[in-house]
């Protein structure tokens, strides 16, 4: 389990992780995290994308030393709400560098923000507006464009977002309110393997830009959302070449007049980071006809596999019998509750002496996981996370 032959992660990354777990007891399931590699990705992306401002997309890993980490290297916040608002805050960012991205707000929430000094919003509503110039009167907004593209690995739908016209209004409205209507947002769906899926956005939003300049309104800030991609079991695109097909579109649409630039990266700074470690609860057979094997882990859908649904994110395993025979299995979690499978429609392909009491390892599990884990389904603990530093301590 110590080398990771033939495998697309990162090798100093996975060698951290088992060092730390071959000599410390950790009871399964649990996610380690290596810090050194948030640093790692968090400098890619700076390089890829160098005129655009991070805002860390803090639903993909809450991990209060993540934050920190992410803190001390300049980083600002994408939150969603006043408790992720709290845990910035208590990790040290200022509230200057606090974006409230959530369209989805309540009145309260809007309080909470501006009173803990967050001057920044998403919208994508006049009610939204309405309520954020009463609760935070003079706030900077953006206005969150509707994404009609499903070409993401995990796409959004049409939950957030509206019409360019519609935007036009909802920030005209803000002016009128007295609030600051400083541009637009868009997100492109998450786990983007094309670095050409931002263009269609861009192009919309320098044509809203000219409607809103119009209105008097200059667009001073285009928020470039999240979606760039991390590896799973296939090598994502290297993310300098979304940096490059982002930088020339901007360029042939905004060129003299270029708006101040975010972006809200989650998952790209945070997946390959993590790791997570599980105990095979059984391996059996429905029937004595069937080939295909069930495998139950100590971890599923409810702690921490919850980006399994559909299974678009395909993870890489790691057993102690790689390199030996394989058969084909279906890959489910712990609990009582049927739809707890995480690979069946496309089975994964494991070592036939695989059994009850075996680790196994789950590669590129740092996001969208334990943020995700419900809280004691079935009398199963939320998925619990550590955090190392190089070289392989706890922190
Ligand atoms: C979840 C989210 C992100 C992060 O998306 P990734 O695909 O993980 O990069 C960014 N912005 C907003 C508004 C989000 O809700």
């Amino acid at each position: 389990m110590k080398t990771l032959e033939g495998s697309i992660h990162n090798q100093q990354t996975y060698q951290r992780l088992v060092h730390y777990l071959s000599t410390n007891e950790v009871p399964t399931p649990c996610l380690l995290i290596d810090v050194q590699t948030v640093r790692e990705r968090f400098a890619a992306l700076r390089s890829a994308l160098p005129d655009a401002e991070i805002f860390y997309a803090v639903k993909a890993n809450p991990q209060p030393e993540v934050v920190r980490v992410l803190v001390e290297l300049g980083a600002s916040f994408d939150v969603a709400s006043p408790g992720e608002i709290q845990l910035c805050l208590e990790q040290g960012a200022t509230p200057d560098r606090i974006s409230y991205g959530n369209t989805l707000k309540k009145r309260s929430d809007i309080a909470f923000a501006h009173e803990a000094g967050v001057r920044l919003f998403a919208t994508d509503s006049t009610v939204d507006v309405a309520n954020i110039a009463e609760l935070a009167p003079g706030a900077s907004v953006f206005c969150r464009l509707l994404v009609s593209s499903t070409s993401a690995t995990q796409p959004f739908g049409r939950k957030f977002g509206c019409s360019g016209d519609m935007a036009v209004d909802v920030l005209t409205t803000a002016k009128r309110l007295g609030l600051d209507p400083v541009g637009l947002s868009f997100h492109v769906g998450s786990q983007h393997l094309s670095p050409e899926a931002w263009q269609e956005q861009i192009e919309e939003s320098a044509r809203v830009a000219a409607k809103l300049a119009a209105e008097d309104i200059p667009l001073r800030l285009l928020n470039l959302g999240g979606g760039f991609p991390a590896s799973y079991q296939e090598k994502s695109p290297e993310i300098g070449m979304f940096g490059t097909a982002i930088g020339r579109c901007l360029d042939t649409h905004f060129g003299q007049a270029m708006p101040r630039l975010l972006i809200e990266p989650g998952r790209a700074l945070v997946a390959e980071a993590g790791l997570l470690r599980t105990e095979v609860v059984n391996v059996s057979r429905r029937t004595y006809e069937d080939d295909v094997r069930w495998v139950y882990l100590d971890a599923g859908r409810y702690n921490g596999f919850a980006e399994c649904e559909g299974e678009g994110i395909r993870y890489e395993l790691r057993t102690e019998h790689d390199g030996k025979p394989v058969g084909p299995v279906v890959l489910a979690g712990p609990t009582c509750d049927g739809d707890d499978v995480m690979y069946q429609k496309h089975p994964y392909q494991l070592p036939v002496d695989l059994a009850a009491g075996d680790r196994v390892d789950v590669l590129g599990f740092g996001a969208y996981s334990t943020s995700f884990a419900s809280v004691f389904f079935n009398g199963f603990a939320p998925l619990t996370a550590l955090c190392i530093d190089d070289p392989g301590r706890a922190c």
